[in-house]
């Protein structure tokens, strides 16, 4: 298997060429050329440990890398990070299984990706024979940013420095982010919205790769987003985890389907669900759960994507997006036209909108459903669960429930459910607090404590203490301002 553009067949790179670039030269998305003859032995995988099950698919779908050397990786990307061995467990809540992938060391979903990043990239830089550093740029909405310093932090030959938006994070992410320990981490914000950061950023990335800013510096620019397909691949092996466990407790028969919904933003994760089904796991259903903004909702439905709708802030803010750019890398791997993709693309960046074709629209029918939930179901059904299950959803997940439950009652003959659970409800307090009919506090270090006080759900421990730790990044720059930042950081021996 090798990767290419989505946008044009003659670009192509090996998995780690893939990993280490980021992103395709031609501004397309690396995809495997095609998942379907990989024979992979799926029903093998289930018995094992999530750490062996990510050995053997990550092997798979990045076959620049052995066994023998993923094994290595994968120890070194989750040894003592987890709260729990099997890194990602299933818990039973009503007729549905949750499959919990906030026990990493930031309380949110993108750790299990985010830790196995790291150890590919600067295995990728060995392989290419790289020398220079790995300078990853992040813009950041609140999650991404302390998942990415979390797993770069203090990997040598690397270095990292997050973009976040003035006073447009939440204060329990803020503060996540201006304590992050680590001598090769920066954090700095900018003046502005997420969209003026990650702006910003692909500037920086256009700005160096065009004027060759950083050549001879000994120092190369990498991304951290979903955009890169070291981020995508680890995702799959959840998706075979909570499988497995279906078996394990008899909630099915080895070979059954299973439907799974996915509370979406950038379409990393749930794309992540169709690899699974492409390497053979009976994945029956992908349910797309989006909050109020329902661009996918609505793409599903009629087959157009369009852009030019409001935005709104809400409850679920990882899910916050217009633009989602994973989905990319669906329609290359649903129909092989790397001129349709492009065409699409083009059609998006100009118009704000496209149109799939109607064999398309079928393979997208066959495969997905979709459902929106906005912020009153949201907390509508954060408290229902509480109340009938004494099971604490965040916010993200509670979109998901409520997508699902929607799911179950348009399609009786569903399969077992399985929604994924994207973070702590502790990230996400004064919400949570007000959906179980509490008032809530102005200060979010305040909601933590009260509920944890009046659920007893124990505090995840990196977000204990948080209040008391030191800050220590305090830079605020302007966006014009941010590739001189850049320019000038990266030239520097020590941060
Ligand atoms: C990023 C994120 C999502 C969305 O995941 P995508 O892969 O972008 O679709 C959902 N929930 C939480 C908590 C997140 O941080």
């Amino acid at each position: 298997m090798i990767y290419q553009s989505t946008r044009n067949n003659d670009i192509r790179a090996s998995s780690a060429q893939a990993i280490l670039d980021g992103m395709a030269k031609d501004g397309g998305l690396y995809s495997p050329d095609s998942l379907d003859g990989l024979n992979f032995d799926w029903k093998a995988v289930l018995p094992l440990s999530t750490q062996a099950m990510a050995v053997k698919i990550l092997a798979a779908l990045l076959p620049s890398f052995s066994e023998t050397e993923m094994d290595d990786l994968v120890r070194r990307a989750y040894a003592g990070k987890f709260e729990t061995d099997e890194l990602t467990p299933t818990v039973t809540v009503g007729d549905d299984t949750v499959l919990e992938l906030f026990h990493g060391p930031t309380s949110a979903f993108k750790d299990v990706a985010l830790s196995m990043l790291p150890v590919l990239m600067t295995a990728a830089r060995g392989k290419c024979g790289v020398s220079d550093d790995i300078l990853i740029l992040t813009a950041t909405s609140g999650d991404t940013g302390k998942a990415a310093m979390a797993g770069f932090r203090n990997v040598p030959g690397t270095r990292i420095m997050v973009f976040y938006p003035y006073g447009g994070v939440s204060p329990v992410q803020q503060a996540q982010m201006a304590t992050q320990d680590g001598d090769n981490v920066c954090v700095c914000a900018v003046r502005g919205n997420f969209d003026d950061a990650q702006t910003g950023v692909k500037g920086i990335f256009a700005a160096v790769e065009q004027q060759g800013l950083l050549k001879g510096k000994g120092v190369c620019l990498s991304s951290a987003n979903s955009i890169n397909i070291g981020r995508l691949a680890p995702q799959v092996v959840y998706y075979f985890r909570a499988y497995g466990d279906l078996v394990r407790n008899s909630r099915i028969v080895l070979g059954d389907p299973v439907d799974f919904v996915v509370p979406t933003g950038n379409f990393g994760d749930i794309l992540a669900g169709y690899f699974a089904k492409c390497l053979g796991l009976p994945v029956g259903k992908l349910v797309c759960a989006s909050n109020a903004n329902n661009i996918l909702t609505d793409f599903f439905a009629t087959g157009v994507y369009d852009r030019n709708r409001p935005f709104f802030k809400t409850v679920s803010p990882s899910m916050d997006i217009l633009v989602s750019s994973n989905l990319e890398r669906l329609l290359f791997l649903l129909s092989h036209d790397t001129d349709l993709v492009a065409r699409l693309m083009a059609s998006l960046a100009k118009t704000g909108t496209y149109q799939v074709p109607p064999f398309l629209k079928k393979r997208l029918d066959d495969l997905f459903f979709a459902a929106c939930c906005d912020d009153e179901g949201t907390k509508r059904a954060i408290g229902a669960v509480w109340q009938k299950y004494g099971y604490l959803m965040d916010t993200h997940t509670a979109v998901a429930y409520d997508a699902a439950q929607q799911y179950k009652a348009a399609c009786p003959s569903h399969a077992p459910v399985v929604i994924l659970s994207t973070a702590s409800p502790y990230k996400f307090p004064t919400a949570v607090l007000e959906a179980l009919g509490e008032d809530p506090s102005a200060d979010e270090f305040a909601a933590m404590d009260r509920l944890e006080k009046s659920t007893g759900v124990p505090l995840p421990k990196n977000l204990q203490g948080l209040r008391e730790q030191p800050v220590r990044h305090r830079d605020v720059i302007e966006p014009k301002d941010m590739l001189s930042y850049v320019l000038e950081k990266a030239v520097q021996k020590e941060w």
